[in-house]
């Protein structure tokens, strides 16, 4: 390395990224100096009535300041006695008691003390009077002349709840920190509470940014993006004890953005921002941030992956946090690192139902040195939850439409040995282990045979992590089924020769796979496909989709190339729907696609070969009733109906 090639921080002209961050701390580095500059902190206390502490959180400890219920109280509608005048009591040998003259009901102070050989009429919820020690169910007796007989023994205490025996006063009812829910409040009323001191809710300030960002609801200009973080870090707030202000999203003007941040900050106790932290995004909300209170910025660059950009900073005593613009990355950081400090401004304790343990599948590589987040989804396996990895690698742009949570790699680790236990951080805190669990590969044709079981109440969990991924999955019991679709070189065969012992194949459909153009490209109109495919590689100025290694669809392409690397080929999306968006956008002239995806996005279709998509089921599951009516889906006329209507060829 040459001298001044280095990469001292300092040094004039050094990259934006070495500028903008100067010092990557640790997350554990970070957290530590985050919660020294805002703790410790009294959390603001209002008191609220009942009715409007629904969903706060106690600010102290509630002691009972009475009993319930007040006094001892019957718990039957039936005569208020003394046990041991019952002692002979039985069937056929009637014990004769005198009534009292006053009947006790709901709100009756007593007048008379049971005497031996007495008893005194009582409501269900009518004090027990002096003397008495049992309530006898009117059931179990017989009008007697001035009184009554009674056929059955009493024990002490028989029917009576004791004064305190729900609650007893002087006990802590309710702890501070607890969230009030309607079982709180019912507990308060009991106490005759009328009003509690709640922690007061911060009040959080939402801003995202960027020039691409457009409202959910407005329609979407080419390269616009949906306001993805404005939304979710609103409700994660909220879920987290917050009270969410989503002040919009402002683009990437340094001026604009400073106005709307000095104003969040006046009226807020906490601003969230999103996007603008990555390398060459300008900067701006970060250099904001130095003029806006002390101490300002204490951690720019934390060595996270995804969340890298992370900023975090303390304006005059108020949090204020950059989010990486990924939506993915800001759930992650928001999750692990503000989620925290929320709930302690909150005066909430931390989250236990957001954490689970559950076993990694397989190794899971990881950066050295940086904190990973790994995006999961969870199934049930033989020995408990299995956490699948949704995201393979990098994590920055995987959805949310699978996901159950997170899991968190320690910096210090390069992978997760397979079968490691790892603690996952809900998103949602609850898990619902699915009824029909289907790991494979992914086939918009399997919606079609999915939406009648969800219409039945069943719950599916589909995850696409290929052929091979869904083969193995199945092997080790994590699935019902897995969709695959894998020829056989040596068979010139579909699926059945990849199937191991314990697994049977169940036929799905044939989907037709093809050459896509743009309709209207005269180079490829009214062609077939082997003369296409050579009009395509004599043109140098036409650009090929291909697909990813591993894929059904590569191996046709490869065929197809004959060994030509033409311009494009390094272009490798994972799906069939991203094929048909480059060339239906104009970012590549020809691929390889199947017609139900060609269709839908309007391109020019030349069939190529057809391909079986078939089902690989775990026979010891195939008796669950879950399964079954998978298979009756799969085998209905109406499915089948619906099959081909969307273009595949039902088995
Ligand atoms: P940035 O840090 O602003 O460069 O953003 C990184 C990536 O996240 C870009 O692809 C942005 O379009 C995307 N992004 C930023 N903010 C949002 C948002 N609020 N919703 C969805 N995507 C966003
Ligand atoms: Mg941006």
């Amino acid at each position: 390395m040459g001298e001044g090639m280095n990469n001292a921080p300092t040094r004039p002209g050094a990259g934006i990224e070495q500028e903008q961050f100067l010092a990557i701390l640790s997350r554990e580095e970070a957290l530590t100096r985050f919660d020294a500059a805002l703790f410790p902190r009294a959390v603001p206390v209002e008191r609220r009535r009942l009715a409007d502490a629904l969903g706060m959180a106690l600010a102290e400890d509630v002691v009972a300041p009475i009993d319930v219920p007040p006094f001892d109280r019957a718990n039957v509608d039936g005569f208020a006695a003394r046990s041991t005048d019952l002692a002979e009591a039985g069937e056929g040998r009637g014990v004769k008691l005198v009534l009292n003259d006053e009947r006790i009901a709901c709100g009756t102070e007593p007048a008379l003390p049971v005497l031996g050989g007495t008893a005194t009429p009582i409501s269900t919820g009518g004090p027990i009077p002096r003397g008495a020690d049992a309530v006898i169910m009117v059931e179990h007796t017989e009008p007697a002349g001035e009184g009554i007989a009674v056929r059955r023994a009493a024990s002490p205490g028989q029917f009576i709840s004791y004064a305190g025996s729900d609650i007893a006063r002087g006990e802590t009812l309710l702890r501070a920190g607890t969230l009030i829910g309607s079982r709180e409040i019912g507990m308060l009323a009991a106490c005759g509470i009328a009003s509690v001191p709640v922690a007061r809710k911060p009040k959080v300030a939402v801003i995202s940014t960027g020039d691409e960002l457009v409202q959910p609801g407005a329609p979407l200009p080419s390269a616009g993006i949906y306001d993805t973080n404005g939304a979710i870090v609103s409700a994660a707030i909220a879920e987290n004890g917050g009270e969410p202000v989503f002040l919009g999203a402002f683009p990437d003007d340094e001026a604009t953005l400073e106005a709307a941040m000095r104003e969040a900050l006046a009226g807020h106790d906490m601003l969230i921002l999103s996007g603008g932290t990555s390398k060459g995004a300008g900067d701006v909300s970060h250099r904001i941030i130095a003029r806006l209170g002390k101490p300002g910025i204490i951690a720019h660059g934390v060595a996270l992956k995804p969340g890298k950009p992370l900023c975090l900073a303390v304006c005059d005593g108020k949090p204020v946090v950059i989010l990486p613009g990924f939506p993915t990355s800001a759930m992650f950081t928001f999750h692990d690192m503000i989620v925290p400090v929320l709930r302690r401004m909150a005066g909430l304790p931390p989250r236990t139902d957001a954490h689970v343990t559950a076993t990694v599948p397989l190794r899971v590589p990881s950066e050295l040195g940086r904190t990973e987040f790994v995006m999961i989804s969870l199934v049930e396996g033989q020995e408990g939850l299995v956490a699948y990895p949704t995201s393979k690698g990098s994590g920055a742009i995987t959805s949310f439409a699978q996901a159950d949570g997170f899991v968190r790699i320690e910096a210090l680790a390069d992978h997760l040995p397979v079968g490691a236990q790892v603690e996952v951080t809900l998103f949602t805190p609850q898990v619902h282990v699915p009824d029909l669990v289907i790991i494979g590969s992914h086939c918009t044709g399997l919606d079609r045979v999915l939406a009648p079981l969800v219409q039945q109440g069943l719950s599916v969990r589909s995850l696409s992590v290929g052929s091979l991924g869904g083969l193995a999955a199945a092997r080790r019991g994590e699935c019902d089924v897995a969709p695959i679709h894998l020829f056989d070189e040596r068979t010139k065969s579909y699926n059945e020769p990849f199937l191991s012992p314990g697994l049977e194949l169940v036929p799905g459909w044939r989907r037709m796979q093809g050459f896509v153009h743009r309709k209207g490209d005269a180079r490829f109109e009214g062609l077939s496909a082997e003369v296409a495919v050579k009009a395509a590689l004599a043109d140098p100025a036409c650009l090929l989709v291909n697909r990813n290694q591993g894929a059904g669809t590569r191996i046709l392409i490869d065929a197809l190339l004959g060994g030509a690397r033409p311009e494009g080929y390094w272009n490798q999306p994972k799906s069939h729907n991203a094929v048909a968006a480059a060339v239906s956008q104009g970012r590549a002239d020809w691929g390889v696609t199947i017609a139900p995806v060609a269709d839908a996005a309007g391109l020019g279709f030349i069939p190529l070969a057809e391909e079986h998509y078939d089902f690989a089921l775990v026979s010891a599951r195939r008796e669950r009733p879950p399964v079954q009516a998978f298979l009756a889906a799969l085998h209905s006329p109406e499915v089948r109906q619906a099959l081909e209507e969307a273009g595949f060829r039902p088995a």
